[in-house]
């Protein structure tokens, strides 16, 4: 099913798209849920009828090892639309290239925590923001869930709080119950009026595709910098990932940290000579040091000659003095 814009549709094209007047409870058509890798095609029909009974359409596959299916029609019973127009992806990042907002789920904490959410947190950020963005619920392989990469492409995971002793669900049980709060809280906030920040937030939300550039611009000056070794990463990217996962960036903050990197690469290619006040500065205290160095240069010479001459010793403590005066200002930093 291709995205639509449900503004501009009226109900008699909302029905002709085959949706009713309860997919009105959200943007549904903004809802696409990603199943990265998966082994068992039982596991995308099982899904597809799960997003149906919870009135989702968009599902999205990256390199699912067998599809289309058999098995996949056999358990996915009255969703045979769904997954006739499932879309197929080589890699998450082409999956989720449209969407402003992104949450991974994952049954155990990983390395570098990430803002996790509840399910039920989880939904209410999903139906606000299908409002207005494109968004995506990412699920992982059977055996060993998403990577690391993969969840740091996501703006929030999600846990369901299972049991610690066995906390990994089901691929398609775990789906079910995240489209299931989806609807329980779309279903909630039917005839509710409450605004909330990213209701009325006046610029779109930077999407997958645009983060992803901006990572590459980053990571590039970064290594120009010499701030950045790829050879001795230490997780910066990760973490540099993670911040600005974690501050949600919109298309025109996106478009000043652009413009930031595309600066500091011109002066990375065009290094220009110190000049005004700091030029100055650099010289003042430059001058002060050769100076100071000079001084203790002239007065070693004169101790030794005074030393030579023989002359009194008067005057070989007048020098010792005023030598000690020296030592102590430039202790003080004078
Ligand atoms: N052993 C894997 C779990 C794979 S289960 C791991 O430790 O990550 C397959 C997928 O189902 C997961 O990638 C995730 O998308 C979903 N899932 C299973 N249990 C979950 C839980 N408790 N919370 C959130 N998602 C879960």
């Amino acid at each position: 099913m291709p995205w639509l814009n449900r503004a501009e549709l009226n109900k008699a094209e909302l029905k002709e798209a085959g949706l009713k007047e309860t997919d009105e409870l959200f943007k549904v058509d903004h809802i696409k849920i990603v199943l990265v890798n998966t082994t068992h095609p039982g596991n995308i029909g099982a899904t597809a009828r799960a997003m149906k009974n919870m009135g989702l359409f968009h599902l999205a596959l990256v390199d699912p090892l067998e599809f289309p299916s058999g098995v996949a029609v056999g358990r996915a019973a009255s969703a045979l639309d769904i997954l006739e127009n499932a879309n197929v992806h080589a890699t998450l990042q082409e999956a989720i290239a449209d969407c402003g907002l992104v949450i991974g789920t994952s049954a155990r904490s990983r390395k570098i925590p990430w803002p996790v959410l509840s399910p039920e947190e989880c939904a209410e950020k999903i139906v606000r923001d299908s409002d207005r963005n494109r968004v995506a619920v990412v699920f992982g392989r059977e055996d060993r869930g998403l990577t690391n990469e993969e969840l740091q492409l996501c703006h929030y995971h999600v846990q369901i709080p299972a049991a610690e002793q066995y906390s990994s669900l089901n691929l398609a049980a775990a789906a079910l119950l995240i489209c299931y709060e989806i609807r329980r809280y779309a279903l909630s906030r039917l005839g509710q009026d409450s605004q909330q920040e990213d209701d009325y937030w006046d610029i779109e939300w930077a999407t997958g595709e645009q983060l992803e550039q901006f990572f590459e611009h980053l990571e590039t000056v970064l290594v120009r910098l010499d701030f950045h070794n790829p050879e001795n990463p230490r997780q910066l990217m990760q973490r540099l990932r993670r911040l600005y996962s974690r501050v949600r960036l919109d298309t025109m903050e996106m478009n000043i940290l652009r413009g930031i990197l595309t600066h500091m690469e011109f002066h990375l290619d065009n290094p220009q000579p110190v000049t005004g006040r700091t030029a100055r500065r650099r010289e003042s205290s430059n001058d002060k040091a050769i100076q100071a160095k000079q001084k203790k240069r002239r007065q070693r010479k004169d101790f030794d000659e005074a030393a030579q001459n023989k002359r009194s010793l008067d005057t070989m403590v007048e020098i010792l003095k005023e030598a000690g005066k020296m030592g102590e200002q430039e202790e003080n930093g004078e």
